[in-house]
């Protein structure tokens, strides 16, 4: 059980005080790839408005250089694209705590990301610039 990141329990991170500081393995444009040091686990993480004070934290199962290839595509906007939608999905079985932390960034931001508006798959695909499962 990591005690930094609680990966094994937990999939996403809403803007909670408590979200963990982990250090950076990748950056792109206004996303980053995080390492826990712990566990190992790759973490997706990008500041949300209003003033990108709002992190966010979602689990990203594969490699770094995976990520860095779909952000290639197109300086980011697919990763932004997927992230958000990939919040969505993971905020449906979240603890409290990071629906409450992402109800308080909606009405922060007017509703602008709408993230406990909670999605069953994320539709964005991303397997034509990832490696095929083993
Ligand atoms: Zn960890």
């Amino acid at each position: 059980m990591c005690m930094t990141c609680r990966s094994d329990r937990k999939r996403v991170w809403g803007p909670r005080t408590d979200i963990p500081e982990l250090p950076e393995v990748w950056v792109g444009r206004w996303i980053r790839l995080l390492r826990c040091l712990e566990c190992e686990t790759l973490w997706v993480a990008s500041p949300f408005e209003p003033y990108a004070s709002f992190p966010y934290l979602v689990v990203w199962d594969r490699t770094i250089e995976e990520f860095a290839s779909v952000h290639a595509v197109d300086d980011g906007a697919l990763c932004h694209e997927w992230l958000q939608a990939e919040i969505r999905v993971r905020m449906k079985t979240a603890e409290l705590a990071d629906i409450d932390a992402s109800r308080r960034h909606d009405t922060r931001s007017g509703g602008h990301y709408g993230f406990d508006h909670f999605e069953e798959e994320n539709p964005v695909d991303l397997s034509a610039y990832l490696k095929p499962s083993p």
